[in-house]
């Protein structure tokens, strides 16, 4: 690792300053997390500057290792709930800061809501202040419980403010209002993405969403955690093809929100019918308690995606999870044994 590359003890002026001097710079919040470090790749292999900035709260630095060693990577380690002092020129950023896991993002529900609320606040007034454009990674989360089997963005949503999620999802839903009221009234380009369940390589094997942990519970040969009857769904999209509609929505006009997420829908026994059959796992499936408030479906309506940024996704849910026991394997250090895999 190029320690040379590392920021955390310099401050962000001192960060700024430097990228001041240079054309294109776009900062990544949450740029350690596993969607932010595949965005950072992303923007480089293009050739921006990024700055990734993280508390390191549930992103790891072997995600952005491999690129610590370019010189338009910058890495900040800064906790967005404080002020961020940035003085110099940004053109892009990405507010993708917040843990997304169920059980992280519940560890600190406080944190979590000021990471919310305060990251969005502070990054907004960067946006204000340099003139940059700002993209928020919301969540479908903002829908709740849903009522309706494909949600539009015209939903409104079922969501309880006082359960165990509502740290999360009440989070989100206001830093949406806030996104909103600087877009509409303080001059700031902004631009809100709704996105749902997002899998592949780089997220945590201990992470605690379904599908890290059916990938590693099958590969590590454990039982795999059926929640509640697992006949509730979810659409999962492959994490190439969301980084690809968050930067053509960056890219696009348009201030008000976007889903973001493949419509294939797919039941918690599937997917778990699904990996075992890819790793040739002889895991039990047994059933653990349904958490308090977990949402029965979800799926996303794409049309406003479609026809406002051309984009849907390409990888279907068989080779995306391919693809990620392949990375899980690999990390754990565990063979692959099922000869269709
Ligand atoms: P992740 O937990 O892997 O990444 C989040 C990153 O933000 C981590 O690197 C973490 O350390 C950092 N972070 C958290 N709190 C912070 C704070 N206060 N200050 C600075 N950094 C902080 O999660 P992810 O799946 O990569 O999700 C990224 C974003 O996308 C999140 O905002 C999440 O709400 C949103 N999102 C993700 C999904 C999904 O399925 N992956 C779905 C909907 C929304
Ligand atoms: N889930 C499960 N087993 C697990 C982890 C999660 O059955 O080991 C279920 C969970 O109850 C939910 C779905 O899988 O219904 C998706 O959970 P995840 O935490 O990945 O995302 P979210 O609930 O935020 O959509």
């Amino acid at each position: 690792m190029d320690g040379s590359r590392i920021v955390a003890d310099m401050a962000a002026s001192d960060v700024s300053q430097r990228f001041s001097r240079r054309r294109k710079t776009v900062l990544v919040a949450g740029g350690a997390g596993f969607l932010g470090s595949h965005l950072c790749e992303s923007l480089l292999s293009d050739g921006h500057s990024v700055v990734c900035l993280d508390n390191l709260q549930t992103g790891r630095m072997q995600n952005v290792a491999p690129l610590l060693s370019n010189p338009r990577f910058h890495f900040l380690r800064h906790d967005v709930i404080h002020p961020l002092d940035w003085s110099g020129r940004l053109d892009e950023i990405y507010n993708l800061a917040c843990p997304a896991s169920p059980p992280l993002y519940q560890r600190d529900p406080i944190h979590t809501f000021r990471t919310c609320i305060d990251g969005a606040l502070n990054l907004l007034g960067v946006a204000r202040a340099t003139g940059a454009r700002i993209l928020m990674a919301s969540t479908s989360e903002v829908y709740g419980d849903p009522e309706i089997p494909l949600q539009s963005e015209d939903y409104r949503g079922a969501v309880n403010t006082t359960g165990p999620r509502a740290c999360y999802d009440e989070g989100k839903r206001a830093a949406e209002t806030l996104f909103w009221e600087f877009g509409a009234h303080q001059g700031v380009e902004v631009r809100i993405a709704r996105i749902f369940n997002t899998y592949g390589p780089r997220m945590r094997p201990d992470d605690g969403r379904v599908v890290s942990n059916f990938i590693v519970q099958a590969l590590t040969g454990a039982d795999v955690t059926i929640y509640g009857q697992g006949t509730q769904t979810r659409s999962f999209c492959y994490v190439d093809d969301l980084v690809a509609g968050l930067r053509r929505l960056m890219a696009s006009g348009y201030s008000q929100p976007v889903n973001l997420g493949n419509p294939g829908e797919f039941t918690m026994r599937e997917l778990a019918a699904m990996v075992l059959h890819q790793t040739g796992a002889a895991s039990r499936l047994v059933c653990c308690p349904l958490p308090v408030d977990d949402p029965r479906q979800r799926r996303p309506d794409i049309t406003r995606a479609r026809q406002l940024l051309g984009w849907e996704p390409k990888v279907p849910l068989e080779q995306g999870i391919a693809r990620t026991i392949r990375h899980f394997a690999s990390e754990l250090g565990v063979p692959v044994r099922h000869a269709a895999f």
